[in-house]
């Protein structure tokens, strides 16, 4: 059975003040949430005030980013130990703001991972193409080539601790979020490289969220999708309620169990 899992980005969004009071209400929100696993990611400079929140909570904190080493001369980064430290258990790798804004490659992601594994915390490996892949039906092997590269040189122990999430570019922040159908197709396609690099059990272990405008009023027909098993959702997570919406909406229901 893979537990649904829902993931809120909240960007480069909160200051101290409105970090509190949203991490408070998706706590309050959230207390005994039942068939889902939640997650938030705050920025760096609020994860501080938001693993206070959290405390104890159902609801787990997460990073956005992180570098590869340890310490050292990388002025401006920030490095899984410091994350661990601040009781962060996920780290969100290869977002495409990441990719195509700060131009982060593959390799690069690929180090983030596994250092973020060292340090006891989980990967959630972002995939997606552009647009213009899309048009030029290049999906397939856009998300293959970011998904081999991504998990090169893992372990299979290590892999099944990651998440994969499908995030095709043109859905994200854009309000155009896929179709169930569309996603699936891609979620089904990942799942079967999983297969390939890992193993069969593997690819019915590992979880692969959808990510793009994801919204408390599509959440449940994506997450309906046998192989969608949650959502990374961005500018909805910034609303308690909403975000508090999703997740129940992305809750295992009772009926077949995706296994
Ligand atoms: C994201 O940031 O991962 C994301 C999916 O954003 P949005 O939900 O705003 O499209």
């Amino acid at each position: 059975m893979r537990t649904p899992l829902v993931i809120g980005n909240w960007k480069m969004n909160g200051t101290q003040a409105m970090a509190r009071e949203l991490a408070q209400a998706v706590r309050d929100g959230l207390k005994r949430p039942r068939g889902v696993e939640v997650v938030v990611c705050p920025p760096f400079t609020a994860l501080p005030v938001a693993a206070e929140v959290l405390k104890g909570a159902a609801v787990a904190l997460g990073a956005q980013n992180c570098h590869w080493e340890e310490q050292g001369a990388f002025t401006g980064e920030v490095s899984p130990a410091m994350l661990a430290e601040l009781g962060c258990r996920w780290v969100l790798l290869g977002h495409s703001e990441r990719r195509h804004v700060f131009r982060e490659t593959d390799e690069e992601i690929n180090r983030k991972a596994a250092a973020v594994m060292r340090h006891g915390m989980r990967p959630v490996l972002c995939v997606g193409e552009t647009e213009e892949e899309r048009r030029q039906g290049l999906t397939f092997t856009v998300v293959e080539g970011q998904l081999r590269a991504g998990l090169a040189g893992l372990s299979p122990e290590d892999v099944a601790r990651c998440v994969l999430a499908y995030e095709p570019v043109w859905a994200i922040g854009t309000g155009v979020n896929a179709t169930p159908g569309q996603a699936a197709e891609v979620h089904g396609y990942l799942r079967g490289l999983v297969s390939e690099v890992g193993s069969k059990e593997l690819a019915q272990s590992i979880r692969i969220l959808y990510g793009g405008s994801v919204k408390p009023d599509n959440a449940q027909a994506l997450t309906q999708e046998p192989d969608i098993d949650g959502v990374l959702v961005g500018g909805a997570s910034l609303q308690a309620p909403g975000f508090i919406t999703i997740a129940k909406k992305s809750a295992a229901r009772s009926g077949p169990s995706k296994e």
